[in-house]
């Protein structure tokens, strides 16, 4: 029998629920995060830091944490073509730019920040079920994970992705026929130091970016039946050993969901997954989960009938308002790579525009003129 009720009990430990978690955690809520890894762990990421980040780093007081880690302050973006034609953004390297960090050392950093802020943290611990208590009042929910019931008032899903909350409520869209991702480290090759190269390929795409320490972040991106090719490529373009072992995760892209009914939360990619070409994913975990826990906070704490879920619900769609046009001509760009390409031979000719739009998304601020 559960005998704690906690006010706010998050599900996953990635950047949208540890900064959901420390921010309702440091205003007083009891919060609870249930993770099911044992962190450090990796995942299937860019590890690219936008440097929209930085101000909520800043908000959770772990910059300098971040700044110690072995990573690699980005002053390049470089395309590469189907012809292997390559157009280079210098980035602007000032502090408070775009970085690549391990995700095993950046997860790691919010979920200990959690934890000092007061968050109860359950790792190694999978949840398996979850109903709310009655289905009228708004007397809270009791969660399944590792063979315990816990209660609580408020539930957040911060699970990815492919979340399992969502799934248990009946809330996660079809899968569509998406993309496959596969991601590894592998030794920074020569000519790639605080470089990301984003190369088009007949099969899909590949990223890669320097992560510090002499190692570099691979992702490759194609369709279910292209992927294999494209690991084959890769594995001879980049002369892994045979042994190598690669991440995976699918689908990449899938129907949003609404980020909240009355007493739950959805933050992160649970809620909208954007994407992953543009690197932003982090951005918008980390916004979202700081905004639920404003909302959190307003509404248990504050009893402030203006906030709570239906203006999360609202300020959730302005948060990504105005950006999503750019991950939907990302999409395109990265489904059609004849398509890229032909936009890469004029980019070559017009920099400018390429420069834009790569303003749009990590900051003007952080793009030099081309
Ligand atoms: C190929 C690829 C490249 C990408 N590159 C970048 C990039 O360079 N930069 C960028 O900003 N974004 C990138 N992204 C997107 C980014 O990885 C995500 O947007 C981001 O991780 C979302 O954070 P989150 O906290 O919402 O979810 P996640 O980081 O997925 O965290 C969810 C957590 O929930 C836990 N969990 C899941 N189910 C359960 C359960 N049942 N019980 C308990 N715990 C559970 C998981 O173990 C995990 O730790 C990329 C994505 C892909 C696929």
């Amino acid at each position: 029998m559960a005998a704690l009720i906690h006010d706010v009990l998050i599900v996953g430990g990635g950047p949208a629920g540890t900064a959901c978690a420390a921010m309702c955690a440091r205003n007083g809520l009891r919060t609870l995060l249930i993770e099911r890894a044992i962190f450090p762990r990796e995942k299937v990421c860019g590890d690219c830091l936008n440097p929209g980040c930085w101000p909520i780093l800043d908000r959770l007081g772990v910059t300098e944490r971040v700044l110690a880690l072995p990573h690699a302050p980005l002053a390049e973006l470089e395309f590469i073509g189907l012809r292997g034609q390559s157009i280079q953004l210098p980035l602007g390297d000032s502090a408070g730019g775009e970085i690549a960090v391990k995700r095993s050392w950046f997860d790691q950093v919010l979920l200990q920040r959690a934890l000092e802020d007061g968050a109860v943290i359950r790792a190694g611990c999978t949840v398996t079920a979850c109903h709310r208590r009655s289905e009228t009042s708004r007397s809270g929910w009791e969660v399944e994970a590792g063979g315990e019931t816990f209660r609580a008032r408020m539930l957040v899903a911060a699970d990815g992705r492919n979340s399992s909350v969502a799934r248990l409520l009946g809330l996660l869209p079809g899968a569509a026929k998406d993309r496959v991702a596969l991601q590894t480290h592998l030794p920074l090759p020569e000519n790639c130091e605080r470089k990301v190269v984003l190369r088009f390929l007949r099969d899909g795409y590949c990223g890669l970016a320097d992560v510090g320490d002499g190692q570099a972040n691979l992702c490759l991106v194609a369709r279910p039946q292209r992927i294999e090719a494209l690991q084959t490529w890769a594995v001879k373009h980049f002369g892994f050993p045979a042994e190598q072992s690669w991440r995976t995760v699918t689908p990449l892209a899938r129907a949003a969901i609404a980020p909240t009914a009355e007493n739950l939360f959805l933050v992160g990619d649970a809620a909208r997954v954007v994407e992953p070409f543009t690197g932003e994913g982090i951005f918008y975990a980390l916004a979202s989960g700081e905004l639920a826990a404003r909302h959190l906070v307003a509404e248990l704490r504050e009893k402030n009938s203006e906030r709570g879920w239906p203006a999360y619900r609202r300020e959730h769609a302005t948060l990504y308002r105005g950006r999503l046009w750019i991950n939907q001509l990302a999409k395109q760009a990265v489904l059609h790579p004849r398509l890229a390409n032909l936009a890469l031979n004029a980019a070559r000719i017009h920099p400018r525009a390429l420069a834009l739009l790569t303003a749009r998304v990590v900051g003007k601020a952080h793009v030099r003129p081309a």
